[in-house]
């Protein structure tokens, strides 16, 4: 099936796909820039994110926008989503049922976005799209893939961090090589010329 932005997102609002729908408040659906060229996914809705519909929106995405502020990105230039659009109980790691039953969704995303680079926030998101259940994400973070001519990224989740601040500074690298990476890939606006 073709999709559009709209018609995604009406399928999506009623959906009952998986047991994750009997207690969400919201879907949230993802947001950003429908022409952006990098694709941040996430695991899933938390606490806030199910009250305001709207991803990264509590204490991690708070820190999701000091990170990417830190290599002069903002929402404005990339789309944020999340492996399954509804908040699992007590902010468990959602069943493979789950992400399963919400899969289609992202794939449609993806599509309908084409990014470039796809950043994957945490050991969930870089399992289901790099297809290894036993992926660790200390291992794993920084080490650049390629997926069907998408470049991917692992890298810690925000609220991981928030856990453990002290992996900071290898977020903070892998930040730097996602900058790069653009650079390399011409993803950014050149600077402004001086004095014109
Ligand atoms: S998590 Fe995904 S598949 Fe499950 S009900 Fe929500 S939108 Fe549907």
């Amino acid at each position: 099936m073709e999709w559009t932005w709209e018609s995604l997102r009406a399928q999506m609002e009623g959906c009952t796909r998986c047991p994750l729908c009997e207690r969400r408040q919201h879907i949230v659906f993802g947001e950003g820039n429908p022409q952006a060229k990098v694709l941040l996914v996430g695991e899933g809705p938390g606490e806030v994110e199910d009250k305001e519909g709207r991803p990264f929106v509590g204490p991690a995405g708070q820190l999701l926008d000091r990170m990417l502020a830190s290599i002069g990105l903002d929402r404005n230039g990339v789309y944020i989503a999340n492996i399954v659009k509804c908040r699992p109980p007590q902010n468990r790691v959602p069943l493979p049922q789950e992400v399963e039953a919400c899969l289609p969704f992202l794939r449609a995303q993806v599509r309908l976005l084409r990014p470039a680079i796809i950043v994957a926030l945490g050991g969930t998101a870089a399992k289901v799209i790099l297809h290894d259940e036993d992926l660790r994400i200390t291992r794993e973070r920084g080490r650049w893939h390629s997926v069907k001519g998408v470049e991917l990224l692992a890298t810690y989740h925000p609220s991981f961090l928030l856990r453990s601040p002290e992996r900071k500074r290898e977020a903070w690298e892998d930040l730097k090589a996602l900058r790069a990476r653009m650079e390399l890939m011409g993803l950014l606006e050149p600077p402004e010329a001086e004095g014109v």
